[in-house]
């Protein structure tokens, strides 16, 4: 019964797609429509070892890498194939992925050359590898279904640099250890005797005293209710820089994994616990405030926590003198990444305003104004919304004051 089903609905789709002629175009492909959706990845923050030392990234991040394409209902409904069609577009957009891979797979096997069915399953298939990806032990499927879509759209320059990346990092962490702990997966090369005997301990404490530390400044806790364990990985400075394609200049980066190179673990424990606490609060920033919280609020707020305690003061009568001295950029310009940017004065003037701005709303407004920015953020409404909204001033008001006050 079904191969005869399935044959009198392949007839009616090829009727159907005979009937659309030169509007099968009806069936709009999602690479031509706009802007990537909210949920994009966005810029991972990373950031030099030192940002005053200046020393400009090699490359940029995976940025494009995580993006995911928007996906639209075709214009034109007619034919059996094209209402699957629609059918697995629906389940993308409920995130039953793993069901829209099953049915643009079926659009496809029946209608092979329609170019949007091939490209619609690619961009399943790619947001199932993604979302398999970030769970350690569905990492070598996810890597099977990504190249699958990049043998699918081969035009998709992005796919293929996110799966040669995944390889390099597959093959770097293949002989890795992995150590769990209530809210963290640590991995590290288990050749590294020093981490692998003593170290550990003493990273996984330092782990999970940070992570208390900053659930009851965030009050959010990112882990549970269905959200993986944060994933730590500790490398060597050649892994990093061949995992991330980041320099050895950087001190850690957050693209959903918190990565650290390391040299000598027991002459670099200071670094690497300011790394450390670094990096886990963008990871905090990401789950409470998602992919949209601009750079300043993301970078000053990961300052204002990363120091030893007592630090902090300095930081940022540091930051306010180099301020004082060079002048404040306009917000709209570290809104996006600008870890990313070339000019090395202007990084280390950036973060330094990062942190005045996040000092200043703290001292001026409350730490509670800056939670209420990044949860904001994380139900979509911006910063510049949510602050006049509790404010009735703007952001750029706080700049002028900050100005003001150097
Ligand atoms: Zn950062």
């Amino acid at each position: 019964m079904r191969g005869f089903a399935r044959a009198v609905l392949l007839l009616f789709a090829l009727a159907g797609l005979a009937l659309l002629g030169s509007s099968v175009g009806g069936l709009r492909p999602f690479w031509e429509s706009g802007a990537a959706p909210r949920q994009s990845g966005g810029t991972p923050p990373l950031e030099p070892l030192d940002p005053g030392a200046g020393r400009a990234p090699a490359a940029p991040p995976a940025a494009e890498e995580e993006r995911e394409v928007e996906v639209r209902a075709p214009r034109d409904p007619r034919g059996a194939w094209s209402e699957l069609n629609e059918e697995a577009i629906a389940a993308l957009e409920r995130g039953e992925l793993e069901l829209a891979v099953e049915l643009f797979r079926r659009c496809r096997g029946a209608v092979p050359e329609e170019p949007v069915f091939t490209a619609n399953l690619a961009e399943a298939l790619a947001r199932l590898a993604r979302a398999r990806h970030a769970r350690p032990e569905e990492r070598a499927e996810a890597i099977e279904e990504l190249a699958e879509a990049v043998a699918l759209a081969p035009e998709r320059t992005e796919l293929a640099s996110l799966l040669e990346r995944w390889r390099r990092e597959a093959e770097t962490e293949a002989e890795f250890w992995t150590d769990e702990t209530a809210h963290f997966l640590l991995s590290y090369d288990g050749a590294r005797t020093e981490l692998l005997k003593t170290g550990y301990v003493e990273v996984t404490r330092l782990l999970e005293e940070v992570h208390d530390e900053l659930g009851l400044a965030f009050n959010h806790y990112p882990v549970g209710h269905g959200d993986p364990k944060i994933r730590v990985v500790l490398y060597r400075r050649e892994e990093f820089a061949a995992v991330t394609g980041i320099g050895h200049w950087a001190g850690g980066v957050y693209d959903g994994v918190v990565r650290i190179p390391l040299g000598d673990f027991s002459r670099e424990r200071r670094a690497l616990e300011r790394a450390l606490r670094h990096e886990l609060v963008h990871a905090f920033v990401r789950s409470m405030g998602g992919a949209e919280v601009p750079a300043w609020l993301n970078e000053g707020v990961a300052q204002w926590h990363e120091g030893p305690p007592g630090s902090r003061a300095l930081a940022v009568q540091a930051a306010r003198a180099r301020l004082a001295e060079s002048g404040l950029l306009p917000l709209e310009e570290l809104g996006q990444s600008f870890a990313t940017w070339n000019d090395e004065d202007r990084i280390a003037r950036a973060y330094a305003q990062s942190l005045a701005l996040v000092d200043h709303l703290v001292r001026w407004y409350g730490e509670h104004v800056v939670l209420a920015l990044l949860a904001g953020c994380g139900e979509g409404t911006s910063a510049e919304e949510t602050f006049r909204l509790r404010t009735a001033r703007g952001l750029e008001d706080v700049v002028a004051e900050l100005r003001e006050d150097l």
